[in-house]
């Protein structure tokens, strides 16, 4: 098959969390598996530098709206095995930011409007064009719309869509008039497709109309049928039947793997764990803690209210009180974790809080923290705790999403349990399942040191997950194809 990717995020380029992971390593594994593969992103100046491409060096592409054109160049190259498109638009991506986030860029719409537009061009030119395009999250998903919409005759004709869902939060709403001017077809702008609360939700409109519809894991898949976890849309997602899945990511094992770390100021694995012991005195001596025998708890993540991290933060003078030591590398909503930032600068021993993305640092966390707190209120898969548990750091975890498929509770499963799961989204259920980690670390060391070994044999990789993205992409591309041959 030829497979097409397109996404606003790619690792190692551009990340800003976990669909930047996916992109890096999903497509890589599916050119293993001797697909031909083609990732379409935006061309970011960051992206571009650090692909190590010359401005303006490519074949030029050009996107009209009814009051102005805007024209850019597709940078073409190899990576890992599959071939990279990158779509520079100075005006539109030549900026620092990936969305703009916390608010969003105002011109997001425009953006990822565009560049969708020009993914389709870019992908119409090649050949063989694409049998399947998957489009990821929101920026991407006009893609079904426009795929489903395309005139006879269009390169991308026969090509069947695959929605892919990394987080259902994120759906890319603008004012419905908008659609016109980027060219929808007013068909395509009604209740039936983008339309949603009197808006163009572009989500709404990827979820309709992809030939089939994916989530990042199978329990994120049942829960967003409902109300509770459907963010508005688990209408349009019971509409869709038996055509949407779940399959749970896999992680780059290459990057992620402590005995070959090059961040890690010691390589370790299952049979030597006394390496990891290194890894934590280094990072306690790096944050400006005391060195020693304390808890050490790691948090690496978007501060945003997904993640609890306002439960992390609740727990925090108990944590401390416990002689605990909290690490959390994230950037966000800062009022959400206001107890950790007013307690930070008395407590500089216990708490480091550091507000930027730091790649090589949170490799360090994953090695060196004793436990990883991800208290999410959903998770669609997570990607950091299969990267603590990968490290030996023993994650606690809200039984929901990608979580509950990853994480399996010590105490309900004493045979090979990998972590410590709680169901309330409250300081009560974490600080419960917390306790019960700080039980195992004073009292029963041996204990705690298999659970770690435990977690560290859990198989991450793509290897299974890449060949259940292939039995979709086959009935994607063998639903689309003959219609269009009859
Ligand atoms: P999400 O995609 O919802 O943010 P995931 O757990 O799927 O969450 O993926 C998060 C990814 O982003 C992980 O690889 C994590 O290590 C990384 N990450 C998040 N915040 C930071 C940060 N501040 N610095 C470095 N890496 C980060």
């Amino acid at each position: 098959m030829h497979i097409a990717h397109v996404a606003p995020e790619m690792a190692p380029f551009v990340k800003v969390g976990g669909l930047g992971d996916v992109v890096g390593s999903l497509p890589p594994a599916q050119a293993r598996d001797g697909h031909r593969v083609t990732v379409v992103v935006p061309g970011y100046a960051k992206l571009l530098a650090a692909a190590g491409r010359t401005p303006g060096d490519g074949t030029p592409v050009e996107v009209g709206f009814p009051t102005a054109t805007y024209a850019g160049v597709v940078h073409s190259f190899e990576h890992q095995g599959v071939r990279v498109l990158a779509i520079e638009q100075t005006e539109l991506f030549g900026r620092p930011g990936i969305y703009g986030n916390p608010e969003g860029y105002p011109d997001n719409g425009l953006r990822f409007g565009w560049f969708v537009r020009a993914a389709l061009e870019a992908l119409g030119a090649l050949a063989p064009v694409p049998d399947v395009v998957l489009a990821h999250d929101w920026p991407a998903a006009l893609v079904p719309v426009f795929l489903a919409s395309a005139p006879a005759g269009h390169p991308l004709k026969g090509t069947a869509s695959v929605m892919v869902i990394h987080n259902l939060a994120h759906q890319g709403l603008f004012p419905l008039e908008f659609g016109g001017y980027l060219g929808l077809p007013d068909a395509q702008l009604g209740p039936g497709s983008l339309e949603g609360m009197g808006l163009m939700n572009w989500l709404k409109g990827g979820i309709v109309n992809a030939t089939r519809v994916l989530t990042v894991s199978p329990t994120y898949a049942h829960e967003i049928l409902t109300p509770a976890f459907g963010e508005g849309l688990d209408a349009a997602l019971r509409s869709r039947g038996s055509a949407l899945t779940g399959i749970l990511n896999g992680l780059d094992t290459a990057t992620w793997n402590p005995a070959t770390d090059p961040h890690l100021p010691r390589a370790f694995d299952r049979d030597h764990l006394e390496g990891k012991w290194q890894v934590k005195a280094a990072l306690q001596e790096e944050l400006g803690f005391r060195v020693g025998d304390y808890p050490l708890f790691g948090i690496v993540t978007r501060v945003d209210a997904q993640k609890g991290v306002d439960l992390v933060a609740a727990i925090t003078p108990w944590l401390l009180e416990a002689e605990g030591q909290i690490v959390l590398l994230g950037s966000g909503h800062r009022p959400l974790i206001k107890p950790l930032v007013d307690l930070a600068p008395y407590w500089t021993q216990s708490i480091a809080l550091v507000e930027r993305f730091d790649e090589p640092l949170a490799h360090r966390i994953y090695g060196g923290s004793d436990f990883f707190l991800m208290p999410s209120r959903f998770e669609p898969c997570g990607l950091s705790q299969m990267i603590a548990l990968r490290y030996g750091t023993v994650p606690v975890v809200r039984r929901t999403g990608g979580l509950a498929d990853t994480v399996r509770d010590v105490d309900e499963r004493p045979e090979d349990g990998n972590g410590l799961v709680f169901e309330h989204a409250d300081p009560g259920g974490l600080g419960w399942a917390t306790g019960r980690a700080l039980a195992l670390f004073r009292d029963d060391r041996a204990r705690l040191d298999r659970i770690r070994r435990t977690g560290m044999l859990d198989d991450f990789s793509w290897d299974g997950s890449a060949r259940l993205y292939d039995a979709v992409l086959e009935e994607a591309v063998q639903r689309v194809r003959p219609a269009t041959e009859a």
